[in-house]
């Protein structure tokens, strides 16, 4: 049985303050729900610089936190990157690998991706690495043709220890900040697909991997989209920044 996950993705938004207002806004919200954290999974990813005031707010808490990207090298000259060993002192547990816009705006490449998630799975992290195809992909019915070569890509290069704990998420990125949302059928499709796919890999592992669905989640129609068998909650960006949606979609996955 797999236990859901709702992981928010905060992009490069926030201030002290507002971040400050959000992390309140979780520890209240979830206070008076000890058993929602019991159920799901509830994960956020702050800009790199918030880590500390992150992890002020919410040690106590059932919520874990992470970084949005990590850089694959342990130390020395890499001008701009957080290695692994940085992200472990602020006590994140996760990382996003591979976000579209990782991809798309900073021309990171499956083998790049696969780095990362093998860098992140061996240190003990657990990378959360997110696949997905674009407008003109899906149009031209290569939407399993992409995600697969993803996948296969961090399956065939990533060592089997680092990938004990991988959760994927299905990200369409047609769908990513532009209010389009997967259909539920279109998301269970892609989801059981996945699964197949990492069965031909590993059966267990295939069982235990969480796949989680992201493109303009919201409270409003996380609970169809998360209904699917496959789908084991979500990877929610604009949604997070608000506490109300947030939490209302980590409840709809329960
Ligand atoms: C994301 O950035 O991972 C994402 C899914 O964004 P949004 O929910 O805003 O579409």
């Amino acid at each position: 049985m797999r236990k859901p996950l709702v992981a928010g993705n905060w992009k490069m938004n926030g201030t002290r303050e507002t971040v400050s207002a959000l992390l309140d806004g979780l520890q209240t919200g979830l206070s008076g729900e000890k058993e929602l954290g019991n159920k799901v999974d509830i994960a956020v990813f702050p800009p790199a610089i918030f880590a500390q005031q992150v992890a002020d707010a919410l040690t106590s808490t059932a919520v874990s936190w992470g970084l949005q990207n990590i850089c694959t090298e342990e130390k020395g000259a890499f001008t701009g990157e957080t290695s692994v060993v940085m992200a472990q002192e602020f006590s994140c547990t996760m990382v996003l690998a591979g976000h579209s816009e990782r991809r798309s705006l900073y021309g990171e490449t499956d083998a790049d991706v696969a780095a990362k998630v093998d860098r992140a799975g061996q240190a003990g992290l657990i990378p959360v690495l997110c696949v997905g195809e674009s407008l003109e992909e899906r149009e031209a019915n290569q939407t399993m043709e992409v995600v697969s070569r993803q996948v296969k890509a961090v399956l065939e290069q990533a060592s089997p220890a680092s990938l004990e704990k991988l959760v994927i998420a299905y990200e369409p990125v047609w769908a990513i900040g532009t209010g389009l949302t997967a259909t539920p059928e279109q998301a269970q499709e892609v989801h059981a697909s996945i699964r197949e796919l990492l069965a031909k890999h590993d059966a267990d592992m295939a069982a235990r991997t969480r796949i989680l669905y992201g493109g303009s989640v919201k409270g409003s129609n996380a609970a169809e989209i998360f209904a699917g068998p496959d789908v084991d909650g979500g990877l929610v960006g604009g949604a997070s920044l608000n506490v109300q949606d947030f939490l209302s979609i980590c409840r709809a996955a329960d």
